[in-house]
């Protein structure tokens, strides 16, 4: 049996030919390279990034951003910093459903101190996700990637809007509008997880 792998997330099919799409991140079948019994491990560290190693010339020196991008894919700077929002958006929107339900001013006011250190580990996220996608997966815009960055900027969007209508209205939950205000965290954490999920797919390939 023959194995393929797909060189844009390195997944490996195995049959006579190349999937149409890879099940994982729906690259074309021309993204497949076979791989020859016994040189999975050798092929790993030639196809993890073919396109950028292509296009840096040899004698070329590597800038100060090629660097601290480089340590920052090998350290998992990414899936690291995820997992703040992705571990404290869906605590603060069950907080702002009880402070909602409960009308509670504490729970309220907690939200709000949570969705701020969320807000503010966004703009790592962003970029530490964008590097990865820069360098790991050589900027591919399959469906898969496409699907991953509008949800991550669902996310962020309505994250900020979130805190800047409590900074505007502390009251919000208590107003007319708290049903919208509780939509916007519902479409908040729905896209949040839905970016997580895909990442999950990409890393675990299943
Ligand atoms: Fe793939």
């Amino acid at each position: 049996m023959k194995k393929w792998k797909c060189t844009i997330c390195n997944y490996i099919h195995e049959g006579d030919a190349p999937p149409e799409r890879c099940p994982i991140c729906n690259a074309p079948a021309s993204k497949f390279i076979l791989l020859e019994d016994g040189t999975e491990g050798k092929e790993e560290k030639e196809t993890i990034r073919p396109e950028r190693e292509k296009e840096t010339e040899p004698g070329k020196p590597e800038t100060a951003l090629d660097k601290l991008m480089d340590t920052l894919v090998r350290h998992h700077a990414h899936p690291v910093s995820v997992h703040i929002p992705n571990g404290m958006l869906p605590v603060t929107v069950l907080i702002i459903l009880l402070a909602w339900f409960f009308d509670s001013t504490l729970l309220s006011k907690t939200a709000f101190v949570n969705i701020i250190f969320v807000t503010l580990s966004l703009p790592l996220v962003l970029f530490t996700g964008v590097v990865e996608w820069t360098k790991k997966y050589n900027k591919a815009m399959t469906a898969l990637f496409k699907i991953k960055i509008t949800a991550a900027a669902v996310t962020s969007a309505s994250c900020l809007i979130v805190l800047l209508w409590f900074i505007a209205d502390p009251g919000v939950l208590d107003s007319p509008k708290s049903i919208i205000f509780i939509l916007l965290n519902l479409i908040m954490i729905g896209a949040a997880g839905l970016a997580g999920f895909l990442g999950g797919k990409l890393v675990f390939k299943d």
